[in-house]
């Protein structure tokens, strides 16, 4: 098991390098213009999938780096690029996670590679859990999955919202009930493979950030998918479903929820995204604090200017200690004892928010224009402390953690 280390090792580092170049080169100086055009980047996701960047392979290697840093690592340099872009190139895996977390082998093999498509021909995928009436409340999702014993086909009906690059994926990862005596027990994930009916777009969200992420409602009428798309198989769910109606009777043992894996491993590379945003708005009033002179003398020295400056760079420092140590965690199997995964979201998202409107501020009337870019990384942070779960849901989760008690 890796030892935790603050220290990225000489391997790391030289990738880190390399992200930060083709962010530098690549992703920022076309953050605007796609900002602007709402629409999914693809020649830069195409660029990406040249280098290397966006692909299986890479993904995978920055997944499994044993150290847990490489992800994290990865994630924020991409997102000190632009978020926008940073979650089209990156948002494909917050889907594979939905794979890895609950398919058998067979099927991580089959279907992660099509999520991504090849260089002549990339492709995105979707991650669909979020219904108009089911947000936070994830037991409240109607999206159903029935069983037609007959074909071994499963059918899926309902309407799904908010679905990164829904409607445009390759691949769809669907979270659906099969059982809704059980609440979120109930709940299963599919795969709904490329081009099948029943499959369409709904309304294409017009958003206050990340605009360059394509965002949909996902509408699934008599959507059929074959027997093995069921992530995890039949069996293992028909277990999953038995011991939950046994809990439901007698009370025992937690059973898993399917959406609920995803969530889990994902949420340190959420809180990755918005360390880089906050550290791109942070390094931005940096300089122009350093180089705007009113009153005779650069602005950074005033103290009033100047505390602000070393409180943004202190608590982006920690975030990124609390997303380090959960990356860590979750990739070395321990277990999260106190939501230190909640944590590590919680707190970069709000640091996030909270350090780019400061940017704002201290670039004056600059910072409140598009000619800057801390005006674009305000606008993207505020998404931090919603997706993924929401702040409130965070702290939650962390005061459940704690404490043991159904809080509510
Ligand atoms: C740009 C974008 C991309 C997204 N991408 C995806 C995606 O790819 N896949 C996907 O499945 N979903 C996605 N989502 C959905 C996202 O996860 C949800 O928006 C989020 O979980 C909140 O749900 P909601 O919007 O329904 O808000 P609601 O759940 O209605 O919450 C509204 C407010 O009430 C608060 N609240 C709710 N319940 C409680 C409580 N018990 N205690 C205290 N406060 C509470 C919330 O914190 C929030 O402030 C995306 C959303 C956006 C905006």
């Amino acid at each position: 098991m890796a030892e935790f280390t603050m220290e990225l090792n000489d391997e790391q580092k030289e990738v880190r390098d390399w992200l930060h170049g083709f962010a530098a080169d690549v992703i920022r100086p076309a953050a605007a213009e796609w900002d602007e055009r709402e629409e999914t980047p693809w020649p830069i996701i195409q660029e990406a999938a040249k280098l290397g960047i966006y692909s299986l392979d890479f993904y995978a290697q920055q997944f499994f780096d044993p150290t847990g840093l490489g992800i994290v690592m990865a994630t924020e340099e991409i997102f000190w690029g632009d978020a926008g872009i940073g979650l089209s190139i990156m948002g494909t895996g917050l889907a594979a996670v939905g794979v890895l977390a609950n398919g058998t082998e067979e099927q991580i093999g089959t279907w992660i590679p099509q999520m991504y498509g090849d260089v002549n021909d990339v492709k995105v995928a979707a991650f669909c859990s979020s219904e108009p009436d089911a947000g936070s409340d994830v037991a409240a999702m109607r999206t159903r999955a029935v069983y037609d014993e007959a074909k071994d086909e499963w059918v899926l009906n309902g309407t799904k919202t908010w679905a990164t690059n829904g409607g445009i994926a390759n691949v769809h990862v669907v979270v659906a009930v099969v059982d809704p005596e059980l609440g979120s027990k109930g709940h299963a994930s599919f795969i709904v493979p490329p081009n099948t009916p029943g499959l369409s777009q709904g309304q294409k969200f017009k958003k206050h950030g990340i605009r360059a992420s394509h965002t949909a409602e996902v509408v699934l009428e008599d959507v059929r998918v074959p027997g093995h798309c069921l992530l995890g198989g039949k069996e293992k769910l028909d277990e999953r479903l038995a011991r939950a109606r046994e809990r439901a009777k007698t009370g025992g043992e937690r059973v898993k929820n399917a959406a609920m894996a995803t969530f889990e491993a994902s949420r340190p590379a959420v809180g990755a995204m918005a360390v880089g945003t906050a550290r791109a708005a942070y390094e931005e009033a940096l300089e122009y604090a350093k180089t705007r002179t009113q009153f005779g003398r650069p602005i950074i020295d005033n103290q009033g200017v100047a505390f602000q400056l070393a409180d943004m760079r202190t608590q982006i420092d920690a975030a990124r200690l609390l997303v380090w140590r959960a990356s860590w965690m979750a990739s070395t199997g321990k277990k999260f004892e106190s939501a230190e995964g909640s944590m590590s979201k919680l707190y970069a998202s709000e640091v996030a928010k909270k350090v780019t409107a400061q940017a704002v501020q201290i670039l004056g009337g600059n910072g409140f224009t598009r000619e800057y870019p801390v005006e674009r990384m305000h606008r993207d942070a505020a998404i931090y402390t919603i997706f993924e779960g929401t702040s409130e849901i965070q702290r939650l989760v962390i005061a459940r953690t704690l404490s043991g008690m159904p809080i509510r």
